[in-house]
């Protein structure tokens, strides 16, 4: 069967009703390319760069290596979308030993994503420098944050990189005076306020990694509380079509790169609520892609007319088992 996926990927990505899905790749290292496009990735998603840091530890990446990396990648993307997140330590993520804090209560709420980066702005001016000079070479590439909670805390990220873009512009060094910037939508704040987001950046990535993790209070690494985690938890199901709702009202890119998107069941759902952008690990690519060749999205509508309607996660997902059983 997994062959037989893989031959129908150089096809779009069409449902039987027409919908036109875009399916990236979400990768934590250059050497995963050739094999995303071989599954048919049409861009990147999201380039998780900790891995950078990873691979430098205890050292931290220099400019050069991570413009190296980012050209490097945007060069073989060709001419879709890099979708470059800036660095998310901290939380449960592993730490680079070149900055290793002290211990927190709380670290999953405490300094990770941004807010890791706003304190130490050594290292996130180092990793912004290269980006916006790797994306005046490769216009394919765009800047993403992780973790922003709002408007306030968009609004300093965004203060920052105009700084970097001054610094830069002082310095005589090229770089892309005009980038297109976009947040991750994982923190449950900055869903709810998804409407005034998009009043100031140009796309949208829902984390539901995360945003499942802080919005039903469950830690996504204790498996004491893992039977919780419910994507179809029928509050979640409003929370993420809310969000969707408000990007496609105000005509911005909005994509999921969390792992729900590579489920057949919850892809489904998310393209039922109107997104028509995924991105997944490379190896849930063939996968999704035969899943949205198949599916009639029309009908599918017809039988699960309110996806957040029913009173438990597992009502949602008898409904949709009972209604694949019906289309395919
Ligand atoms: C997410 O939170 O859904 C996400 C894609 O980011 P990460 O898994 O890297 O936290
Ligand atoms: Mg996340």
């Amino acid at each position: 069967e997994e062959e037989n996926y893989r031959a129908e990927l150089s096809e779009p990505a069409t449902s039987v009703d027409g919908l036109e899905i875009e399916l990236l790749a979400n990768i934590e290292l250059a050497t995963e390319m050739n094999g995303a496009i071989a599954n048919g990735a049409r861009g990147v998603g999201l380039y998780r760069t900790e891995f950078l840091f990873l691979a430098c530890d205890p050292a931290l990446p220099t400019e050069e290596t991570h413009y190296d990396t980012y050209c490097q990648i945007a060069k073989q993307v060709g001419d879709d979308i890099v979708t470059i997140r800036t660095l998310d330590l901290g939380g449960e993520k592993f730490f680079n030993r070149a900055f290793v804090r002290e211990k927190e209560v709380n670290p999953v709420m405490g300094v990770r994503g941004v807010r890791l980066c706003l304190i130490r702005k050594d290292i996130f001016r180092t990793q912004l420098r290269a980006i916006l000079r790797a994306a005046k070479e490769y216009k394919n590439i765009r800047i993403m944050f992780p973790l922003i909670s709002g408007v306030r805390e968009w609004r300093v990220t965004r203060d920052f990189l105009n700084e970097v873009m001054d610094e830069l512009r002082a310095e005589g060094i090229p770089f892309e005076e005009n980038p297109t910037l976009g947040v991750m939508i994982e923190v449950p704040s900055a869903a709810m306020v998804a409407d005034l987001l998009a009043e100031e950046v140009s796309f949208f990535s829902i984390g539901t990694n995360d945003l499942i993790q802080y919005f039903l209070a469950i830690d996504r690494a204790n498996d004491d509380v893992s039977y919780l985690y419910d994507p179809l938890h029928p509050g979640f199901v409003r929370l993420l079509s809310s969000v969707i709702e408000a990007a496609n009202k105000k005509g911005i890119d909005v994509s999921c790169c969390g792992e729900m998107a590579s489920s057949p069941l919850y892809a489904c759902l998310l393209i039922l609520l109107g997104l028509r952008k995924l991105s997944m690990n490379p190896s849930s690519l063939p996968i999704i892609h035969h899943m949205i060749r198949v599916m009639d999205f029309k009908k599918l509508s017809t039988l699960i007319s309110d996806p957040a309607g029913g009173p438990t996660g597992d009502h949602t997902r008898e409904a949709f088992l009972k209604a694949f059983r019906q289309l395919l």
